[in-house]
């Protein structure tokens, strides 16, 4: 058996790895903590969804009852055109704080679950439901490493709840909204910009599928905690020069959709609305995520965290989406909270940290739910 490893200095080691989205596949770290998690007793595999991109699902002794489920990602988001006053591959720290790509979003959140899973192993807390971790590749490009293997039958297994280790500060959070992004096209007939009576002009019809978009209101009644979805116009481009009459537009559409949403039926209900000419192609299709705060396990998470801080926690939402979009309904459904050391407003900014108290404690709060669900 190995030694217990420390959550930060994990999260360092982590960090020195460069997983940046696209450019740099996960394959090296995903082995690392592979190996990493195999000495501590857990089965291991690697999963690609391209030449070094790799998933990697653990998966402690099994037991009578379902796991729990310890999720995140390995990837980051690039460094931006900033420059950086500390090395975003050095995991640095510096009053406190851990300095690195992914710091935050979200190596500190794989660092802290990796500990507490160890650790949970190696007390033989494991008693009645064993732990399962799925730590994915190419979350930040759209969730592509979890719906690889979301639809590659028997990679993960069963659970009966997760935890999605993004950064939250160590707050609990319920749910999210979901992310329908659609490319809507219009065709028209070029001519010469003199003679515009020759042809079709696609600008003007996506000018009234622009008009059509603003007035768009979905007949849903709002989550409560959510809120009421969302639909926003990100881009539009189209034309070919200044003088000529342009035959292809593209409207780029932002839509973020609550769990009483279907995807499929909100798509019809834009195409219904912008007509058969107009073509509409998805480019993200994630659902949204929403676990009643009355669910039992729901109620321990915010126990345990009320007991280390003091005063319950309210209930809340995620402003971004996750892979429990994909994991979530993978899982058939199970209770999911949202809950990592990370802090929310690091995430993919220049200089991003995380806190070094925080990464101690949310490994704690992760051992404790532990012992709580899989060993009573
Ligand atoms: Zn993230």
């Amino acid at each position: 058996m190995s030694a217990s490893v420390d959550p930060v200095s994990l999260t360092q080691q982590l960090v020195r790895f460069d997983t940046v989205n696209p450019t740099s596949p996960e394959l090296d770290c995903a082995r690392f903590l592979a190996e990493l998690l195999e000495e501590g007793g857990f089965r291991v595999r690697l999963h690609e969804f391209a030449p070094g991109r790799a998933s990697l699902v653990a998966f402690s002794a099994e037991m009578t009852g379902a796991p729990l489920c310890f999720a995140g990602h390995l990837d980051t988001v690039p460094l931006g055109a900033a420059p950086w006053k500390h090395d975003p591959f050095a995991g640095e720290t510096d009053a406190g704080r851990l300095y690195g790509r992914g710091s935050s979003d979200m190596k500190s959140g794989i660092a802290a679950m990796a500990c507490a899973a160890l650790d949970l192993v190696r007390a033989g807390s494991l008693r009645t439901a064993g732990l399962t971790l799925v730590f994915v590749a190419g979350e930040e490009t759209g969730c592509e490493g979890a719906a690889h293997l979301a639809r590659t039958a028997g990679t993960l297994g069963k659970a009966g709840a997760m935890v999605v280790g993004e950064p939250t500060g160590g707050l609990p959070l319920v749910g999210h909204k979901g992310a329908l992004w659609l490319e809507a096209r219009t065709r028209g007939v070029t001519a010469h910009g003199s003679m515009p009576e020759r042809g079709v002009n696609a600008i003007y019809r996506a000018a009234r599928v622009v008009t059509a978009l603003e007035g768009l209101r979905f007949d849903v009644p709002p989550d409560s905690l959510l809120g009421r979805p969302t639909l926003n116009v990100g881009t539009i481009r189209g034309g070919l020069n200044v003088n000529s009459v342009p035959d292809q537009a593209v409207i780029g559409i932002d839509i973020r959709t609550i769990p009483a949403q279907r995807h499929a039926q909100v798509r019809d209900e834009v195409g219904r609305a912008l007509g058969p000419d107009v073509e509409l192609a998805p480019l993200v299709d994630v659902p949204g995520v929403r676990t009643d705060e009355n669910d039992p396990f729901i109620r321990t998470v915010f126990e345990l965290v009320e007991r280390r801080q003091g005063r319950r926690p309210a209930a809340a939402s995620a402003p971004y989406f996750t892979d429990a979009s994909i994991l979530t309904p993978a899982f058939g459904g199970i209770p999911t909270v949202i809950l990592g050391p990370g802090e929310l407003v690091q995430a993919h900014q220049t200089d991003e940290y995380a806190e070094v108290r925080c990464i101690e404690e949310t490994t704690e709060l992760y051992r404790e739910l532990g012992r709580r669900f899989c060993g009573a």
